[in-house]
C-alpha cells in the first residue's frame, strides 16, 4: 500500500480496519475523500481474524465431520472420519488470510493509505501513531473512530490462551480438548461450543441467567437448547463461576448454583461472557469526547459525534455488535463526510447464531411487541412440514412470523432451522419494504426449498396454511385478508 510521506495533512482518517472502519474507507475513497486508515493490527479486526470469518469456517467443518459421523443413516458408510485440528485450523487460517488480503488490496486500489500503529488523540485534530519505525503525529479534518471491542475478562480469571482462553484462544486450539466448560451461554459460547462438541469434546455451558440466549425467543432457543443436548452438551442455567484456575494438566474451576458449590476439572474453559468497547485508551478527552458508562460513545443519525467533525461506527457505537450494522453505519458516516444527503435509520437489523440448527432473527419478537401494546398475530410453521427441509435430513426447526393483527404488517421474523443465516435475507427485505404478512403468503416460492417455510408462516399468520392443519377460526371464516384472518393472536 501506499506509504505517506508527510501525515501532516490527512484529510479524513478511519481509526480502526474492521468491518466498519475498511468500509468506510472504500466507500471515502470513492466519494473522492483522501483517505487515511490506522490499525494497530491486520486489517478486517476482529470479524475477519477472530470473530465471523475463522468462527464460521470451523463451525462449518464440525458441521462436515458431524454429517459425515451419521451418513451411514442415509446410507452412506463412511469409516475413518477423523478431525486433524492442526490442519483444520491452517485451513481456516488460509480463509482469513484471502479475505484479509483482498481487503488490504481494495483499499489500495481505492487509494487509501494505510498505517500500521496504535493511534491515540492529542487533540481535536491529532493523533499520536506508535508504529514500528517509531511515533507520528497526524493533523486532520475528519476522523471516524472504528476501533471496535474485545472480549470482557471475569476478574480474577486470567485468560493465558492455552488452558484459559477467550474467543480467539478457543479459534486456534492445537488439540481437540476432552472437557471443555464454556462460561457463558451467549452465541459466541454456544457457537463455539457446538463446534468443540461436534468434534468429540465433552462440553458443558455454565450460564448464571434462567436462560441461554438471553434476548431471543424462548420458542427459538428450546429447538437450540435440544440440539445442544443432544450432543451430549450439559446445560447449567442459574449456575456462575466462583473461581477458575489453570495447573499443569487442567482447570479446577468452583460452580455455584444457588446455595450449593462444586468442583469440576476440564481441560479448557472458555470465557465468553460478552465484549467491551475499545475506547477507554484512545485518549477520548484530549478529542473533546467522553464514552457512556459502558464505554460506548453515542452518535447521531449520521454517526457523528458531540464533535462534529468526529464519527463513531460499529461497536463502539453501541448495541447490536455486529459486523454487518458496523458496516451499515461505516457508509452513512462516510456518505455524511462527503456531504450526501444520509441517515442510519435501518428498519430491519438481522442478527444470526450459527447454532446448530442456526437462529436467525429480524424486526420485533412477540415479546417485545406485545410490551408496547400491540395486537399481535403469529404464525408457526415447523421445518417437518417442509419436503425441502426433510430431504436434506434437517427437520428440526420452525419460522415464526409475528404481524400487526390490526393493519396486517409484517413486524418481525424469528427462524430457528438449517440455513436460517440465509433466509433471514428475505424477512429483512420485506420488513424494509414494509411489507404486509400477506405479501409474504401471496409471493410464490420455488418448490422444494426452505423459503417455502417463510411463505408458509405467513400462511399460518393468517390462519391458511397448506401444509399443517389449521383450526379454522369460527368469525373468520368468509374472510381472506390478513387483515382479518386471525391466526394465533
Ligand atoms: C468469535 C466471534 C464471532 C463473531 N461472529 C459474528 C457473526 O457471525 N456475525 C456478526 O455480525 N458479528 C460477529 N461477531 C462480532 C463482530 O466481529 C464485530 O461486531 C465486528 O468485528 C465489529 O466491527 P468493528 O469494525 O466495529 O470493530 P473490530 O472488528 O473490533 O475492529 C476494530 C479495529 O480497530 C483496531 N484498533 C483498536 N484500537 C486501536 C488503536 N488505538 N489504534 C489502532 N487501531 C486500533 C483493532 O486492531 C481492530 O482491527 C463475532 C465476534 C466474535 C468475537
Amino acid at each position: 500500500m501506499a506509504q505517506q510521506e508527510n501525515r501532516q495533512d490527512a484529510d479524513v482518517v478511519v481509526l480502526g480496519a474492521g468491518p466498519a472502519g475498511y468500509v468506510c474507507a472504500i466507500r471515502l475513497a470513492q466519494l473522492g475523500k483522501k483517505v487515511t486508515v490506522i490499525d494497530r493490527a491486520e486489517v478486517g479486526g476482529v470479524c475477519l481474524n477472530r470473530g465471523c470469518i475463522p468462527s464460521k469456517a470451523l463451525i462449518y467443518a464440525g458441521s462436515l465431520y458431524e454429517k459425515l459421523s451419521h451418513a451411514a443413516e442415509l446410507g452412506i458408510e463412511v469409516t475413518g472420519a477423523k478431525v486433524n485440528l492442526p490442519k483444520l485450523m491452517q485451513w481456516k487460517d488460509g480463509v482469513v488470510g484471502k479475505l484479509t488480503g483482498g481487503v488490504a488490496q481494495l483499499l489500495k486500489a481505492n487509494g487509501c493509505t494505510f498505517v500500521a500503529g496504535e493511534a491515540k488523540f492529542t487533540g481535536p485534530r491529532a493523533l499520536e501513531v506508535k508504529t514500528a519505525s517509531g511515533t507520528q503525529t497526524l493533523s486532520f479534518n475528519q476522523l471516524v473512530i472504528a476501533t471496535g471491542s474485545r472480549p470482557a475478562a471475569i476478574p480474577g480469571v486470567e485468560i493465558d490462551q492455552q488452558r484459559i482462553v477467550d474467543s480467539t484462544g478457543a479459534l486456534s486450539l492445537r488439540e481437540i480438548p476432552r472437557r471443555m466448560l464454556c462460561i457463558g451461554g451467549g452465541y459466541i459460547g454456544l457457537e463455539l461450543g457446538t463446534f468443540y462438541a461436534k468434534i468429540g469434546t465433552e462440553v458443558t455451558v455454565v450460564e448464571a441467567f434462567p436462560n441461554l440466549l438471553g434476548m431471543v425467543d424462548s420458542d427459538l432457543t428450546k429447538v437450540v437448547q435440544k440440539g445442544l443436548e443432544k450432543r451430549g452438551v450439559k446445560i447449567r442455567t442459574q449456575t456462575s463461576v466462583k473461581s477458575c484456575k489453570a495447573g499443569k494438566t487442567g482447570v479446577e474451576v468452583v460452580l455455584k448454583s444457588g446455595d450449593k458449590e462444586e468442583t469440576a476439572q476440564y481441560d479448557v474453559v472458555l470465557v465468553t461472557i460478552g465484549r467491551v468497547p475499545n475506547t477507554e485508551s484512545i485518549g477520548l478527552d484530549k478529542a473533546g469526547l467522553k464514552a457512556d458508562a459502558k464505554g460506548f460513545i453515542a452518535v447521531d443519525a449520521q454517526r457523528r459525534t458531540s464533535v462534529p467533525h468526529i464519527y463513531a461506527i460499529g461497536d463502539i457505537a453501541g448495541q447490536p455488535l455486529l459486523a454487518h450494522k458496523g458496516s451499515k453505519e461505516g457508509i452513512v458516516a462516510a456518505e455524511a463526510i462527503a456531504g450526501l444527503k444520509t441517515a442510519y435509520d435501518i428498519v430491519a437489523m438481522p442478527a444470526v447464531i450459527f447454532t446448530d440448527p442456526e437462529i436467525a432473527t429480524v424486526g420485533m419478537t412477540e415479546a417485545e411487541a406485545r410490551a408496547q401494546g400491540v395486537e399481535v398475530r403469529v404464525g408457526l410453521f415447523p421445518f417437518a412440514a417442509n419436503g425441502r427441509a426433510l430431504s436434506v435430513a434437517e427437520p428440526d426447526g420452525l419460522v415464526k412470523m409475528i404481524g400487526d393483527a390490526k393493519t396486517g404488517r409484517l413486524l418481525g421474523v424469528h427462524i430457528v432451522g438449517a440455513e436460517a443465516s440465509n433466509l433471514i435475507a428475505e424477512a429483512a427485505l420485506a420488513l424494509e419494504l414494509g411489507a404486509m404478512v400477506e405479501d409474504l403468503a401471496l409471493t410464490v416460492h420455488a418448490h422444494p426449498t426452505l423459503p417455502e417455510t417463510l411463505m408458509e408462516a405467513a400462511e399460518a399468520t393468517l390462519g391458511h396454511a397448506i401444509h399443517i392443519f389449521q383450526r379454522k377460526p369460527r368469525a373468520a371464516q368468509a374472510q381472506t385478508s390478513a387483515h382479518a384472518q386471525p391466526g394465533r393472536s
